[in-house]
């Protein structure tokens, strides 16, 4: 495998913290340049902090350290005309974009009974609306060009269902039935579109107060070591998480010039759990 990005533009959203930032800076020590955007906002309807512009700007500077150019954006991936103007910036500025990894998303936790359309709303809005706008917004550039790669992030809940995430699980399924359409549309056109599902990957997603609350309802003010056993037990393997780096590396391999002929496939990452699910 090449995975060498030298001269290409990669497009990551949610790129300010978490497994954005871990792609970002593995492109860039390849040698692309990175177009970043995050919404760097809270929102209510979820229950741990999102990224801040200080995060965005971390992952900038630590961007351009490498010597490569990075553009970024405060934007809400479910806004559509923030997204296609991103892009015409970027395609302005760098000349194009060849690699877009649709990657921002939220956990939204709560049973089907509780759930608030202000939740529901916010999960589809950015896990499934915003990678529809990722990918709508990058394509005509690609077929112009006749070249790219798209990477989408569903989940190891976008293959089956578990209490507490019917938002969260129903728009990861939709990520996958996505990005299966989208690589036949692109198909005729140098384009692939394929999807990673991840196990328990260890950002600020899953390390937070609220979800350490749901998964030890027993204990008053619950610890990583505590609730390491119950992230563990949604893996086959013994391991509660896995690093952001584990995704990258899946991330480089379908966005390697060499990947050409993989289209509308889903690569779990998540300690075997896949065996537990079909498809
Ligand atoms: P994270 O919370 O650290 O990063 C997500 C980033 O997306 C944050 O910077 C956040 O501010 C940004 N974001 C959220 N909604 C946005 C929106 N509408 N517009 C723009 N930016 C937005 O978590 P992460 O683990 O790095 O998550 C990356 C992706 O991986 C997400 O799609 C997530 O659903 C998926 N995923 C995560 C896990 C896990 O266990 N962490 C497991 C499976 C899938």
């Amino acid at each position: 495998m090449a995975e060498n990005f030298e001269g290409q533009v990669v497009l990551i959203t949610g790129g300010a913290r978490g497994q954005g930032r871990a792609h970002a800076l593995a492109f860039a020590a390849r040698g692309a340049d990175i177009v970043l955007c995050d919404r760097c906002a809270d929102s209510a309807a979820v229950r741990y902090p999102l990224a801040t512009e200080a995060d965005l700007a971390e992952t900038v500077r630590m961007v351009e350290s490498t010597g490569r150019t990075c553009i970024s954006s405060v934007l809400d991936t479910a806004d559509r005309a923030a997204l296609d103007a991103l892009v015409a910036r970027a395609e302005s500025e760098l000349g194009r974009i060849d690699i877009a990894v649709a990657n921002a998303g939220v956990s939204v936790a709560a049973p089907v009974q509780s759930m608030t359309d202000e939740m529901w709303s916010e999960v589809i809005g950015s896990n499934l609306t915003g990678v529809f706008n990722t990918v709508a917004a990058v394509a005509p550039g690609m077929i112009e060009r006749g070249y790219g790669r798209i990477v989408t992030i569903s989940s190891m809940l976008g293959r089956a269902g578990n209490t507490s995430m019917v938002g969260y699980s129903a728009s990861k399924w939709g990520v996958i039935g996505l990005t299966k359409s989208a690589a036949l549309d692109l198909a005729n056109h140098g384009i692939t579109v394929n999807a990673i599902a991840p196990g328990n990957i260890s950002t600020p997603m899953v390390h937070n107060d609220g979800l350490y609350a749901m998964m030890r309802p027993d204990l008053e003010h619950p610890t990583r070591d505590d609730v390491a056993p119950v992230f563990a037990s949604l893996h086959a393997q013994p391991v509660p998480w896995l690093e952001p780096e584990e995704i990258t590396r899946v991330v480089l391999f379908l966005a390697d010039q060499g990947s050409a002929h993989i289209s509308g496939i889903v690569i779990p990452v998540d300690a075997g759990n896949a065996a537990r699910v079909t498809g």
